[in-house]
């Protein structure tokens, strides 16, 4: 086999390792992803939205003044170069409580993502709403397997896809990079996933991951192009299909979906869903969450060659295109450091401790 040299070798190729691809490729840097698609799947099963605000305490979610515009800036882009509609920017309506209504007024003061405005987005009969909804501006939602598969077809297309597992056993680290099979890369930046609790030079990183459920519904009486939410979300997907989910359980690694978080999802939707609806799928998938919430970037504390860029938790579709894109000013010079809260070497002493084991 004819040996590759390369400057980055991605690997996974889910939501991270393909908005890193795609903006390396932005950047102008040399790449090769390789993936292995169906070992982890959240990105193929997430509902892909954007949501600039925490229910819990009506405020902003972390950093989101910078990295919403980012996103509504991504992503037509890439929609325009993929030749395919993945961007859906559209409301976000809450279904408030009597808590959530007494408080909104107040916290759209504070939080320019709030809509100030209560009302009834929708007719009792469907969607069920007796102290009214309210929306969050700027939110939506990415198609992100549609996004996933378009992207990895056209690196196919530049011989810069490698379908297949990268097991560290089969990785050499040498004094210039690292060689896989056939492949020597300057640097490895490992995606995984969850998957990166395998993994023996970062599992270090606290993993905290997140199983959730969602399921693929088919309501032709809704007739909404908005996300719902209450509890749980509805997205639409075009022609009465809806994606509706999701939960959550830390107990659980496995991807197999699950009888108690199947009711979970139907008893939060029958509270607000008034018009029938038929179940057509059921999938699971385990969110890469990280103990303290904030991404996984940068180098391994001891091998320079060896990076991550991981650990988007529950909001990769908001987090990855900024974070890439901090990723990429960092590997390419235009900026020192990599942001200490997100840089992986938080967790250094970690690392130090354990690896004498
Ligand atoms: C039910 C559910 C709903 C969600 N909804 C949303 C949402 O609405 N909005 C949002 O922002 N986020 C959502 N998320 C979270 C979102 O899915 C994640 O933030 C994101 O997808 C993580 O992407 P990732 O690429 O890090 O991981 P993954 O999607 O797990 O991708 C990792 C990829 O790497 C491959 N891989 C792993 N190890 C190797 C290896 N050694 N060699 C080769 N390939 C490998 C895997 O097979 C996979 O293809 C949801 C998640 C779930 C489970």
């Amino acid at each position: 086999m004819k040996r590759r040299e390369t400057k980055y070798l991605i690997v996974g190729g889910g939501l991270a390792g393909t908005i890193l691809a795609r903006t390396m490729e932005k950047y102008g840097q040399d790449f090769i992803l390789v993936d292995n698609p169906g070992k982890s799947n959240s990105s193929r099963i997430a509902g892909g939205m954007f949501n600039p605000v925490l229910f819990r305490t009506l405020g902003k979610t972390w950093q989101a003044d910078e990295i919403i515009p980012f996103a509504h800036g991504f992503y037509p882009e890439f929609e325009k170069e993929l030749n395919q509609k993945i961007y859906f920017p559209r409301k976000l309506v809450r279904i408030l409580n009597q808590d959530e209504k007494a408080k909104w007024a107040e916290a759209s003061k504070e939080n320019d993502f709030l809509d100030p405005e209560i009302k009834s987005y929708f007719s009792q009969d469907i969607v069920l709403q007796p102290y009214g909804g309210a929306a969050i501006n700027q939110a939506g939602n990415i198609d992100v397997k549609l996004m996933i598969e378009s992207y990895h077809h056209y690196l196919k297309k530049q011989d810069r896809l490698k379908l297949g597992g990268v097991h560290c056993e089969d990785l050499a680290i040498h004094s210039n990079g690292v060689s896989w099979k056939n492949i020597h890369a300057e640097k490895i930046i490992f995606c995984e996933g969850f998957l990166v609790e395998n993994n023996p030079w970062f599992s270090f990183a606290p993993l905290k991951p997140a199983k959730g459920d969602v399921l693929l519904i088919h309501a032709p009486q809704l007739k909404t192009e908005h996300i719902i939410n209450k509890k749980v979300w509805i997205v639409p997907l075009g022609n009465d299909y809806y994606k509706a989910g999701a939960t959550y359980r830390w107990d659980d690694r496995t991807e197999t979906t699950r009888q108690d978080t199947l009711d979970e999802i139907i008893t939060s939707l029958e509270k607000f869903l008034n018009v029938p609806y038929t179940i057509l799928d059921h999938q699971a998938a385990v969110r890469p969450t990280v103990g303290d919430r904030r991404p996984l970037i940068g180098h391994h504390p001891e091998f320079e060659s060896l990076l991550i860029f991981n650990g988007m938790g529950s909001k990769g579709v908001m987090l990855a295109p900024y974070f890439a894109d901090h990723f990429l000013q960092y590997l390419t010079g235009k900026r020192e450091e990599i942001m200490e809260r997100v840089d992986v070497r938080r967790f250094q002493r970690t690392w130090d401790k354990n690896k004498g084991e």
